[in-house]
């Protein structure tokens, strides 16, 4: 089964990341390539850190924290202890083996080296076969412009404020110049399908449709989308109250709406089978499916579905 579709998986952090390991699963790594979100990316304590990056190459390599699903399993935290200890910004959870991926990749970047270049050698030593590429090796940073005129980096609005403070729009600094990494754009041109893993779609989905040379490699491409929502709300994190507070009701047919211009296929949950009429009725092939991904074997299963789906359809 799927033995000649070519596919390339788009994914934020936690959400994107459960999907991905679900296709890793059912396809060869010449048939899979994931792109990861790095709007998310920051400095932090003389560090180059890029969240989404981390969760997801942990993730693919069975590394990842199984309760939280971002940071490393098996993990100590005597370093950030200390950082406390001197009055260091201590808010932004840094275990002792998640800081030595931090500290490698930044005296890499110093010596000139791209992200794509430090994420291929970091994933062959942690045994991830599957191409994972960042979307960009110039730097892109999400900032949350809130509703008390506060311009906010992406980090300290989702850690260090927990998302509390209401969000009138987001800006991506920097996205006019990023470049995606070109054996992405390669697995781009060559995919018989792109899927949308179900990641937020406005911090996560957006800022990789965004980069120049994506938006423009995925005109023409077949895409599905997996839903980040299930009975209307998010299962981790904002993308539930960041519909609410752009102005639109927060549920399936809402993320299938928002990619409505590029999107061929979608996939909701079978709690949200209802709203199918109306999805289809934008031209998009939709499908119910259980789409909550507890752990790897649901992963597995949501992702073989998902493949016989777009095999009988595209
Ligand atoms: P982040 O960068 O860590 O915030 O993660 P993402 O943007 O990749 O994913 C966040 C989204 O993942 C949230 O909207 C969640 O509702 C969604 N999510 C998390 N777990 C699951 C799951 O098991 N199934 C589905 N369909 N969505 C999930
Ligand atoms: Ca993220």
């Amino acid at each position: 089964m799927s033995d000649n579709l070519k596919i390339v998986a788009l994914a934020g952090g936690v959400g994107g990341a459960k999907l991905a390991d679900g296709l890793a699963q059912c396809l060869s790594s010449d048939q899979l390539t994931i792109i990861v979100n790095t709007g998310d990316d920051f400095n932090h304590l003389g560090l180059s850190i890029s969240p989404d990056l981390d969760t997801v190459c942990y993730t693919l390599a069975g590394l990842a924290n199984p309760q939280t699903g971002w940071g490393r399993k098996d993990e100590s935290w005597r370093t950030l202890q200390e950082v406390k200890r001197l009055d260091g910004a201590d808010w932004f959870n840094l275990g002792d083996l998640d800081l030595a991926t931090h500290l490698v990749r930044t005296q890499r970047i110093q010596e000139g080296q791209t992200l794509s270049e430090i994420t291929s050698d970091f994933c062959r030593r942690w045994g991830v076969d599957v191409p994972v590429y960042p979307m960009s090796d110039t730097p892109v940073r999400t900032f949350i412009h809130t509703k008390d005129g506060r311009r906010m980096p992406f980090q300290e609005y989702f850690v260090k404020e927990q998302c509390i403070p209401e969000l009138t729009s987001i800006e991506l600094m920097g996205i006019e110049k990023a470049r995606a990494p070109e054996k992405a754009l390669i697995a781009l041109q060559q995919a018989d399908c792109v899927i949308f893993c179900p990641s937020n779609p406005f911090v996560s989905i957006d800022p990789i449709l965004a980069v120049p040379d994506i938006k423009h490699c995925i005109q023409n491409k077949k895409i599905l989308a997996v839903s980040p929502l299930i009975g209307g709300k998010a299962l981790k994190g904002p993308a539930a109250k960041m519909f609410r507070e752009l102005g639109f009701d927060p549920n399936a047919a809402q993320v299938a709406k928002h990619y409505q211009s590029i999107l061929s296929f979608f996939i909701l949950d079978e709690k949200d089978k209802e709203q199918i009429p109306f999805i289809e009725g934008w031209g998009i092939i939709c499908e119910a499916m259980n789409i909550f991904m507890p752990d790897r074997i649901t992963r597995k299963r949501l992702a073989r579905k998902v493949l016989s789906f777009l095999e009988k359809n595209i």
